[in-house]
């Protein structure tokens, strides 16, 4: 029954590209042109952090950026599918404001994409949490949608209800140091049990200053957090 009613709604809604609405052969897929105009990360990049490389350049065995080569890291490790540029900024602000949730699975598809170079040991996949007031006006995280999908393909658990976050006014604009002392402090563990000795995925939509994952890794870590990994869509590169 759930066949043929899959098929009769393929029938009336054509796979479509969700971002242009050109036909494509699978729901949820962007169409080559949509893809091709988004900056995928490829390599060279940090093996740490993920950090794209460009440019002619020659590494060792173990690519690594200044930060992460100084022992400055946020996490124990990031990977991010794309650079948020216009692009993925198109994608992503349907996506988190706009009710696209559809965008959802093409997101998470290009997230475990950008995951294949790891031997992942993590035993939880854990979304950046929300605050209540955001998730009730919003009615979805974002990050969840990304999340449940990537929990899946690499078959381990989602935890959701573990931390919890206090509402703070955006962080749009501000610097990286506003972003720090603006986020310090607004993740809080609710249940211990459930981070303690745990290697822990955080999945968020964008990395922008790192701040995010800072607090988190800094507050799980104190909870008995083993390790604190992270994926997300698309990061900020610095080109300069
Ligand atoms: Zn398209
Ligand atoms: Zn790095």
């Amino acid at each position: 029954m759930v066949k043929y009613i899959n098929k009769l709604i393929e029938f009336l809604f054509p796979p479509a590209c969700p971002l242009c609405d050109s036909p494509v052969s699978i729901h949820g897929e962007l169409c080559a042109d949509c893809w091709m105009g988004i900056n995928w990360i490829e390599n060279p990049k940090c093996l740490k952090c993920g950090y794209p490389f460009y440019g002619d350049f020659e590494f060792e065995d173990t690519p690594m950026c200044p930060v992460c080569a100084a022992g400055k890291s946020e996490l124990d490790w990031i990977r991010s599918a794309c650079v948020y540029d216009d692009a993925s900024r198109n994608a992503m602000l349907p996506f988190k404001h706009g009710g696209r949730i559809k965008y959802a699975r093409f997101m998470s598809r290009a997230m475990i994409w950008a995951l294949r170079d790891i031997d992942i040991d993590a035993d939880v996949v854990m979304p950046v949490p929300l605050a209540r007031r955001r998730l009730f006006k919003r009615g979805y995280n974002q990050a969840t949608l990304l999340a449940r999908p990537i929990a899946k393909a690499i078959g381990i658990k989602m935890n959701i209800d573990s931390v919890r976050r206090k509402y703070r006014s955006d962080m749009g604009h501000k610097n990286p140091k506003q972003r720090y002392e603006n986020i310090r402090g607004v993740f809080s563990v609710v249940n211990p049990n459930n981070v303690r000795g745990k290697r822990i995925l955080l999945v968020d939509d964008v990395m922008t200053s790192g701040a995010t994952f800072t607090e988190m890794r800094r507050v799980l870590i104190r909870a008995g957090a083993a390790a604190v990994y992270g994926v997300t869509f698309c990061r900020v590169v610095r080109t300069t």
